[in-house]
């Protein structure tokens, strides 16, 4: 018989509740004690820690941020806020945690790992920007809110020949911008890990407009050196050289909300499986990610000393289909 904590941590993801309901769900089937924790790690300092059954977790696979409640904790960060937290886990007899969250969670998983407390992460952030994931909970349902919005821009600026730029999350990843731009087929997506000439994208708009064409579409990463607030300065500074008017739209939480897609709902639902089956072997101080479509277990270790990069190919796509 164990006994399993899980929590939710950091940003909040569309999905995260599916990955809750099925550590809950499979934890029980072994046999084992299910707890929720409230409120990430700053539940731990708490100690608000509950136990959870099969029926707990019913009703929340299609809703979307966590049920369990997240929070940013900066007393985590020291080694007396997590001393407390470990001890707050040994007294209510937790053996286990799974901590669902992205870097910075997955950071302050590892240090717990360190410090001897048996953890496993499950990969969850919009961002994309997890090592040891091809994909982690809540991107598809965050990229589809992106695409949408662009969709409906490019609908507005054709009516009025406009330029929008569409400002999407991903703090210092691209993914979500690059990929809302490719299936949206932007007119230029602006990364943080690209170098952008403003001057040639300027040039590039220009021609678009000279050539008759109704929309501009631009999807700025909010990482991005220019991002929204920066482009749509400079391009007023520069109205002449543009031709077209500019507008600008920055997503921020709107992408977070929502239902999760049916593909997070299915990932979610997989890591937990994997977290649980991680810990049935013993293996600890990793976290449950995809890999070729596969559920695999990655050290801690390596997730955190090692960044994700985009794929060169997508980029190079984008580039000649803009
Ligand atoms: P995300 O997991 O979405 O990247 P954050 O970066 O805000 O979110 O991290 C969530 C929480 O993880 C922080 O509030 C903090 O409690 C914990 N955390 C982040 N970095 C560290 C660290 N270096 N050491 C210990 N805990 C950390």
């Amino acid at each position: 018989m164990k006994r399993v904590a899980v929590l939710t941590s950091g940003g909040d993801a569309p999905g995260m509740n599916a990955a809750i309901r099925s550590c809950i769900r499979c934890g029980i089937s072994k046999g084992w004690e299910m707890y929720g924790v409230r409120n990430g790690y700053k539940g731990l300092i708490a100690s608000t820690i509950i136990q959870m059954g099969t029926r707990d977790v019913g009703g929340i696979l299609q809703k979307g941020g966590t049920v369990l409640g997240s929070a940013r904790c900066p007393e985590f960060q020291t080694v007396e806020g997590r001393e407390l937290a470990i001890r707050n886990l040994h007294q209510t007899g937790i053996d286990a945690l799974i901590v669902i969250g992205g870097n910075g969670s997955q950071t302050g998983n590892y240090e717990l790992h360190k410090m001897g407390f048996p953890v496993v992460g499950i990969a969850s952030t919009i961002d994309n920007d997890l090592y040891g994931s091809e994909m982690t909970i809540g991107v598809d349902t965050a990229l589809n809110i992106a695409l949408e919005a662009l969709d409906r821009l490019k609908v507005t600026a054709s009516s009025h020949q406009r330029a929008f730029l569409l400002e999407v999350m991903g703090r210092n990843c691209g993914y979500l911008a690059l990929m809302s731009g490719i299936a949206g087929g932007a007119e230029a997506i602006i990364l943080p890990e690209v170098e952008t000439d403003i001057e040639e994208l300027a040039e590039e708009l220009h021609q678009a407009y000279e050539h008759g064409k109704a929309h501009a579409i631009v999807v700025v990463a909010e990482g991005a050196k220019y991002n929204a607030a920066a482009l749509t300065q400079y391009f007023k500074d520069n109205r002449e050289r543009l031709g077209f008017s500019v507008r600008s739209t920055i997503l921020g939480h709107v992408q977070r909300g929502g239902e999760p897609s049916a593909f997070d709902r299915i990932l979610g639902s997989r890591f937990g499986y994997g977290a649980i089956q991680a810990i049935e072997r013993g293996e600890f101080g990793v976290l449950v990610g995809l890999k070729n479509n596969s559920v695999v277990a990655t050290p801690l270790e390596t997730v955190v000393a090692n960044k994700k990069e985009l794929n060169p190919e997508l980029i190079t796509l984008a580039k000649i289909l803009d």
